[in-house]
């Protein structure tokens, strides 16, 4: 394990080893080699890529004692001797990997540092990076005192050790939590400030890990999850916020420092619109339902077909003329691409159900309805035009 490429050297980007053996895993042709700078998924932290012999490595797996170097093409590509091979890795996945992995150690050891609080998970997403951290609420105080400290020790460029020992020589360091191996213990060192057994790849100083920038919190039962991202990662975001603010910006014609309060307002001044627009169309319901009812004050019978109009505003307009004239019955009917709606409603000084009303005629367009005695409404496919299923209710009445 010591003698493996990765851990000799965590900066190595191509080497050169033997081809040990190579095989086929349910279809996934690999190659497994002499000694390897490819780091295979684990301890939170992803698989390397690149290539071998120009063949495409997509995967790393430890199977077993071996390394599996999963490849794209044919094995019996694989060029020059049979012998030798050489390997390059996507240094810029794996360098992105270190910054993340490096990161977290640093923001673990702040928060520990700080305020006690240890970390109980750790996840390397493709976008952000996580911990778990055991605490059931942190502050933005907290937070951005550690994201400060964090900061500190990436600043001071501190140099990264790793070092194997074995179980009895642990006892020699402040370790941040128990090791989960019993033999070739990896420590992974920030000289007096974090002492951590682990198995991943980390750039040789914490300088290289650029930046720590905390991206939000997010409560997970007992434990708060924390999110982050270190070195290009940081600008990448900035980079997409960047975009984003500009454009919000753009639109509402102010400095991007502003956008927050001026979108506020956008946003307070649509609900007074909406508000307003919504009085100044009861009020004209108001007004149709007087002329409704001025048109038929002597029959005590209001009826009217429209073409493309909401139950809901058939629904204000019958409540409307009812209260006007309570001695009327009113009947709306309104035909809506495909299907029929209706209301009717009686007046306090009528006697007669509605009810019997949306009973007969619902039948007659194979439709749903509900209501009371006072008022129903419903309404059904298009099988009879709106005047057709008006002239009917006027029938019942
Ligand atoms: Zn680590």
């Amino acid at each position: 394990m010591k003698e493996l490429f990765y851990y000799q050297d965590a900066m190595m980007q191509h080497f050169t080893a033997e081809v040990i053996r190579t095989g086929i895993e349910n279809t996934r042709p690999y190659i497994v080699l002499s000694n390897t700078a490819f780091y295979p998924t684990g301890g939170g932290q992803p698989h390397d890529t690149g290539i071998i012999d120009g063949l495409p490595v997509v995967d790393v797996e430890k199977v077993d004692d071996e390394i599996r170097h999963y490849i794209e093409g044919d094995l019996d590509a694989l060029e020059g001797p049979r012998g030798e091979v050489t390997g390059r890795i996507d240094w810029k996945r794996r360098f992105d990997h270190m910054q993340q992995h490096c990161g977290q150690h640093i923001l673990t050891a702040s928060f520990v540092e700080l305020f006690n609080l240890p970390t109980v998970s750790f996840h390397l997403g493709t976008e952000l990076v996580t911990i778990d951290i055991e605490a059931s609420e942190i502050t933005e105080e907290q937070l951005a005192q550690v994201e400060k400290r964090a900061n500190e020790i990436v600043l001071e460029n501190r140099p990264i050790e790793t070092k194997w020992v074995s179980k009895e020589e642990l006892s020699d360091f402040p370790l941040r939590k128990d090791v989960s191996v019993d033999e070739d213990i990896r420590l992974v060192i920030i000289p007096d400030y974090d002492y951590n057994g682990c198995g991943g790849t980390h750039p040789t100083s914490t300088g290289q890990v650029g930046l720590i920038k905390i991206m939000g919190t997010e409560k997970m039962k007992k434990n708060t999850r924390v999110s982050f991202v270190c070195g290009n990662r940081v600008l990448n975001q900035l980079a997409m916020r960047k975009n984003v603010l500009s454009d919000i910006a753009r639109q509402l014609s102010v400095p991007e420092e502003s956008a927050a309060i001026a979108l506020r307002k956008v946003l307070d001044d649509g609900k007074t619109m909406e508000k307003a627009l919504e009085d100044a169309k009861n009020q004209l319901l108001e007004y149709e339902a007087k002329e409704l009812v001025a048109a038929s004050v002597d029959t005590g019978l209001i009826a009217a077909s429209f073409e493309n109009r909401s139950v809901q505003d058939l629904q204000k307009l019958g409540r409307a003329v009812i209260s006007q004239f309570g001695e009327g019955i009113c009947l709306l009917v309104a035909e809506n691409e495909d299907k029929l709606q209706f209301i009717a409603a009686r007046g306090s000084g009528v006697e007669k159900s509605m009810k019997e009303i949306s009973g007969a005629i619902l039948p007659l367009m194979n439709g749903k309805g509900g209501g009371n005695d006072a008022f129903v409404q419903g309404g059904g496919e298009k099988s009879i035009s709106a005047k057709e299923l008006l002239a009917e209710m006027k029938k019942l009445v």
